[in-house]
């Protein structure tokens, strides 16, 4: 690859967790599982460690529906979790279903899916250009440059792009927790404080710590999680990432919200809670479309778009009307 040096890394398969805690203290060591992002990341030069540890033998790819949740392992496959969470979380089912290829999906864990890093062009450019998550105070290539798939929320002058996982977003709309164990122990995160927004230093992009491993997710079961949906609009029909993305979940009555759940994705550096939308929506008819368009006017007042993504705006709340009718046409809508 033109302009990037080959560096040649050591490989073990851990054979515990405590192992693969233990190796990456070393923060020349990264962790593999489907490896799916991960060699992409290599052969693209963005990362550069000496040594890969192989979490992929370990036990943590069951999956459980419980009565008051789902337990989802963090090295689940995307594939083997689609038809367990189909009925009981529709919107998780789609979400996984709309990402990548179905080769990809047979490989690709859940805990690598949420640590999937942007696809900002100019950060995978196979040669370096001014990017401050790739080489911090490089720039920012993309602030006033090519923009359109970029944040319209949330986004700072040193970075301004989205992140690309389709399957945050949907855990974003149910309340999902990540659970960590680290040298500390285990902790548990809120899929919506996971991610960090870029401020001055967008090379950190979680709050996972370097010696912190992702082992399972939790989602809280309810009525709403069958009355949910996931909407992508992309730019061609299929392995292409969000332009942008919706994930919503809503009780009713008849038609009138009780409960709304709304998360965009590819539109900041995180999933995109509509937290006042979701206020505004209750008491409001699903079939009162101006109504529901003055709803979500309330989440988008700090929309900020750049140069190129103005179009986002409108796009967005479109896919959230778009999203909400949908449930109202299908029985998974039903209260
Ligand atoms: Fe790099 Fe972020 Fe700017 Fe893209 S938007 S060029 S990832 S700093």
């Amino acid at each position: 690859m033109p302009g990037l040096a080959v560096k040649a890394f050591g490989y073990a398969v851990a054979p515990d967790l405590a192992t693969a805690l233990t190796a990456i203290e070393d923060p020349d060591t990264l962790v593999i599982a489907g490896g799916t992002e991960l060699v992409n990341l290599l052969k693209e030069g963005i990362v550069t460690p000496a040594r890969l540890i192989d979490i992929s033998k370990l036990p943590l790819g069951g999956v459980e529906l419980r009565p008051d949740r789902l337990r989802l392992g963090a090295l689940a496959r995307m594939s083997d979790v689609v038809p367990v969470v189909a009925s009981d979380y529709p919107v998780l089912a789609e979400s996984l279903l709309c990402a990548a290829s179905p080769q990809l999906r047979n490989m690709a864990s859940l805990g690598g899916n949420l640590m999937q890093r942007t696809r900002c062009p100019y950060f995978r450019a196979e040669v370096l250009l001014a990017c401050n998550k790739r080489a911090a105070g490089s720039g920012c290539a993309a602030r006033h440059g090519e923009n359109r798939t970029h944040a319209i929320f949330g986004w700072s002058d040193a970075c301004v792009a989205t992140h690309p996982s389709d399957f945050a977003v949907a855990l974003a709309a149910l309340d999902a927790t990540i659970r960590i164990v680290g040298p500390g122990g285990e902790r548990a995160v809120p899929v919506t404080g996971f991610y960090r927004l870029p401020g001055d230093d967008p090379t950190i992009e979680t709050v996972l710590g370097p010696d912190e491993l992702i082992i399972a997710i939790e989602v809280p079961a309810g009525p709403h999680t069958r009355a949910s949906h996931y909407l992508k609009v992309q730019e061609r029909a299929s392995y292409e990432f969000a332009m942008v993305s919706v994930a919503v979940a809503v009780i009713r009555d008849g038609d009138v919200v009780t409960d709304a759940r709304l998360a965009l994705g590819g539109v900041a550096a995180r999933p995109w809670r509509l937290s006042d939308a979701e206020a505004a929506l209750q008491g409001v008819s699903l079939a009162d479309t101006p109504r529901v368009r003055a709803a979500l006017a309330a989440s988008f007042a700090d929309a900020r778009p750049l140069d190129g993504n103005a179009f986002k705006v409108e796009l967005a709340q479109r896919a959230v009307v778009r999203a909400l009718g949908s449930l109202r046409s299908s029985a998974g809508g039903l209260s």
